[in-house]
């Protein structure tokens, strides 16, 4: 791997590493995807996918050996080692792997995601897909008239509470503390709305059922008390951490560390892009991942294009 000089590197091998990787070896760049685990992302955490156009109903594990065999057809090479560093020599892209290896590249896509944070409680992995949930868009029409809880007190969580109530019959809103951290118009909203009821200074100890989510146990941070809550489900959303760090140099991004870049996908360093959910928007989901990808691995083939330009001219 480290002699090689790619046209491409894809950092991450989620739905919008392999969507870069697709359009990129079918430009014919020399691309390479490095993925530390196995390809598909998230999607190897989803049980049933169902917004995804094209597939009325699929599993997150299908849908990512159909992309992975995608990519691969074009020739994408595909290589298991994780990324720990990513620096600038010379204009030219030098990634330094885990084992030690360095690769370089004239452009790199980060397409590396990020990671919800968990509640650490028992039953929380047990019942993941079969009730508990971190993504109110992609399994909220799975509850429709259930009774549901949101746990966290910030943007996501109201928000994705409010949007759970077009769904469900009824949504709890769990927070450790009294006071909320979303933006007032968004408590004034969840207040005003008939089916969110909230329960504050509580934490969830533990979750479960028997072959889906029944109940939570919730804890009263003032007197320990315990009252076991039934529900159908339970939506995590205290925190997302993105894979956002690798660049040495400091890239501009948004309070939790997603990055901000460009309607090209590009960061404020030429042909550094990023791409999917590790980048600063609206919506994280697979569809605008693969539509972030495939703008990036374009601009990155334009970028290369206009190189190669300027290269001959300065020659000639
Ligand atoms: C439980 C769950 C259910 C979901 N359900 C749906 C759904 O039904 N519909 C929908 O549209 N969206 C859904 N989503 C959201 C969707 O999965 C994500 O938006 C999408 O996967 C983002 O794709 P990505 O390629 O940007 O990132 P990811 O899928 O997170 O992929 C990132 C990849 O990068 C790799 N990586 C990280 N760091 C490094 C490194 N240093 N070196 C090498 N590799 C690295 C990771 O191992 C991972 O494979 C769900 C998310 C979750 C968590």
């Amino acid at each position: 791997m480290t002699e090689e000089l790619w046209d491409v590197v894809i950092v991450g091998g989620g739905p919008a590493g392999l969507t870069a990787g697709l359009y990129a070896a079918r430009a014919n760049l020399r691309s390479l995807l490095v993925e530390k685990l196995l390809p598909g992302g998230e999607l190897l955490n989803t049980e049933l996918i169902e917004d995804y156009p094209g597939f009325i109903s699929t599993t997150g594990r299908e849908l990512a050996e159909k992309m992975d065999e995608h990519a691969r057809k074009f020739g994408l090479q595909i290589e298991q080692a994780a990324v720990e560093q990513i620096r600038r020599e010379d204009g030219i892209f030098v990634l330094q792997t885990e084992d030690g290896a360095e690769l370089r590249s004239r452009t790199v896509i980060m397409t590396a995601g990020g990671v919800p944070r968990k509640l650490e409680v028992p039953g929380e992995d047990e019942f993941a897909g079969r009730g508990v949930s971190y993504c109110a868009v992609c399994d909220g029409p799975l509850f429709r008239d259930k009774v549901v809880a949101v746990v966290g007190g910030g943007d996501s969580a109201f928000q994705e509470g409010i949007y759970l109530t077009r769904h469900a019959s009824k949504v709890y809103i769990i927070h450790r503390r009294d006071e909320f951290r979303a933006q007032p118009i968004l408590q004034d909203k969840a207040r005003e709305n008939p089916k969110i009821e909230f329960i504050t200074s509580a934490a969830v100890d533990a979750i479960g059922g028997s072959q889906l989510v029944g109940w939570a146990d919730v804890r009263s941070v003032r007197d320990g008390g315990l009252t076991r809550v039934p529900l159908d489900g339970v939506f995590v959303f205290i925190g997302f951490s993105p894979n956002s760090g690798l660049f040495e140099e400091h890239l501009e991004h948004d309070e939790q560390g997603f990055l901000f870049v460009s309607d090209r996908m590009e960061t404020r360093v030429p042909g550094l892009y990023a791409a999917g959910d590790v980048r600063a928007q609206l919506a994280r989901q697979i569809t605008t991942a693969v539509g972030d990808a495939t703008t990036a691995a374009i601009a990155a083939e334009h970028y290369l294009e206009d190189q190669a330009f300027q290269a001959e001219r300065h020659r000639g």
